[in-house]
């Protein structure tokens, strides 16, 4: 067997022949031969782990320090953006890194404490403005009510005066009585409106009209205040318009008749030209221009861009002149914004004024709904018995001698309790309900008159025109409401579309 090299060079110097060949003594020396061939296994091993553990242990010192350098960074990064972001309340100085940490956390908890305090304070202030703005909703929804109630009553009498050939001495008198009514109304309607839109809730239809039938309208609408100012309206519509469009016909109208009816009011002896270009059609999205322009007063520059302000006029001499609230430009204005459009207006004082907006429409091949071609040219309601319910003795007055004009046989009830026991023995052809009144109010009435009387027309008379009414007439068992003040035309129309 051969031994370990160096046990090998000591057994030559040290051992004799003799010795070798004693059996125990060559056990022990083949023992100590292993156990030095052992120990050199053992530290080539432990020199080889030596290295692996130096290589790793000086890749694991780059990396903690490049970690070290990317948190001292971060600290820095951290200060610095905490001393900018610095509030009154908070004193926080960049200093030594290694403390820092800890002062920014506390700096931290800190600032979560205060935003979460103010967050607090402001959700309590949300829900004071949101019951202030309720409140306000609501003294506007009754005030509308209570102003529109008798306003209906002069529209009316006016209304009825004037039809019934009245002396020429007293025709200034009652057109300027139903001037003042209707400017009255329309100040109301902007009210209500701004109010609407202020508080998000201005809804949008979606109807087949037709652009061209609107703005004719329009036109028709102004002709006697255009020729009251010596003004020609010229009309250029596109000719390759299409006939039907979907959308909101109300508020389209609503703004053109805005911008059209201002263009006629300060304008004298010129020309208000209203322009409808198709500026595009792909399937059946359109895109419109409207534009009217006039050659009136003009507005000067400085001007221009306040009179979409609510309750702003250009000048102050305005409302002694032209009378108006300086409203309609603004509910205009947002009207268009909620429709993702917007205005334009262009002037030049002593020249006129030019305003203008493009807007989307999409394009329908369905036909309108129109009761147009079923009103008959002598408004006629021969033979039809109408129960009116209505506490209001004007508007009882009004309505009355309107229905008797189209000779209609009417009857009138004081309050809902009345109607339905007028209902339970007699027989009519539709209803006409007031909603609030003594006794019992007229959704009651209804619920009442369709326990035993599920088909009879019920059309509500309200005076309020904010708060869903439309949804609450619907659930009550109504088929429809009429607004006061009506307009004659508008609710003779609606009474033959029931009839
Ligand atoms: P109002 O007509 O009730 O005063 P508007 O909001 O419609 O209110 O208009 C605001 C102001 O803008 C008007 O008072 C007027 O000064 C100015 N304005 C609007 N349209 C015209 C126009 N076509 N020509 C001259 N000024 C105009």
């Amino acid at each position: 067997m051969a031994y370990h090299k160096l046990l090998q060079r000591q057994l030559k110097k040290y051992c004799t022949d003799e010795m070798m060949e004693q059996k125990a003594f060559t056990q022990f020396i083949d023992a100590v031969s292993d156990s030095y061939n052992s120990f050199d296994r053992d530290k080539e091993l432990s020199d080889h782990a030596f290295v692996i553990t130096e290589q790793e242990f000086s890749a694991i010192n780059r990396q903690l320090k490049d970690e070290f350098e990317i948190k001292k960074k971060s600290i820095r990064e951290l200060s610095t953006a905490l001393s900018n972001l610095k509030t009154e309340t908070t004193d926080f100085q960049a200093g030594n890194e290694n403390d820092d940490i800890l002062e920014i956390v506390s700096l931290i908890n800190q600032e979560i404490d205060k935003r979460k305090a103010a967050e607090l304070q402001l959700v309590a202030a949300k829900e004071e403005a949101e019951k202030a703005s309720l409140a306000k909703s609501e003294f506007l929804s009754i005030m509308s009510h209570e102003i529109r109630t008798p306003l209906n009553a002069v529209i009316g009498m006016g209304h009825l005066l004037l039809r019934d050939n009245p002396r020429p001495d007293q025709l200034g008198n009652l057109k300027a009585l139903k001037t003042s009514a209707h400017n009255l109304l329309v100040l109301i309607n902007d009210i209500l409106d701004f109010n609407k839109i202020e508080a998000g809730k201005l809804d949008f239809e979606e109807a087949v009209f037709s652009v061209r039938k609107l703005v004719t309208d329009i036109v028709t609408a102004n002709t006697n205040a255009a020729e009251e100012h010596e003004n020609r309206i010229l009309l250029q519509m596109a000719e390759n318009l299409p006939e039907n469009f979907i959308g909101d016909s109300v508020r389209l109208g609503q703004v053109l008749n805005n911008l059209v009816s201002n263009a006629v009011k300060f304008t004298q002896c010129g020309v208000v030209t209203i322009t409808v270009q198709l500026l595009q059609l792909e399937g059946d999205k359109a895109v419109l221009n409207f534009s009217i322009k006039d050659t009136g007063v003009g507005i000067a520059a400085e001007k221009l861009s306040n009179i979409f302000l609510p309750f702003t006029q250009a000048s102050s001499a305005i409302t002694r002149q032209f009378g108006g609230t300086g409203l309609g430009l603004a509910i205009t204005k947002r009207i268009l914004n909620l429709l993702q459009s917007d205005i334009t207006v262009e002037s030049l004082p002593g020249k006129g004024s030019s305003f203008g907006f493009n807007l989307q429409l999409k394009t329908t091949q369905q036909a309108i709904i129109s009761f147009d071609n079923e009103q008959s040219p002598e408004f006629d309601l021969r033979g039809k018995r109408i129960l009116l319910v209505e506490d209001t003795l004007f508007n009882v007055m009004f309505a009355t001698q309107l229905l008797e004009g189209w000779n209609a046989k009417t009857e009138v009830a004081d309050n809902g309790l009345e109607a339905v026991n007028m209902l339970q023995k007699g027989q009519y052809d539709l209803v006409l309900m007031d909603l609030q009144m003594p006794v019992m109010d007229g959704y009651t009435a209804t619920i009442k008159i369709r326990e035993f009387n599920s088909s009879i027309p019920i059309i509500a008379l309200t005076a309020s025109a904010t708060n869903n009414v439309r949804e609450k007439v619907m659930i009550a068992g109504m088929q429809d409401y009429v607004t006061k003040p009506f307009n004659p035309d508008d609710f003779y129309l609606k009474l033959k579309k029931y009839l």
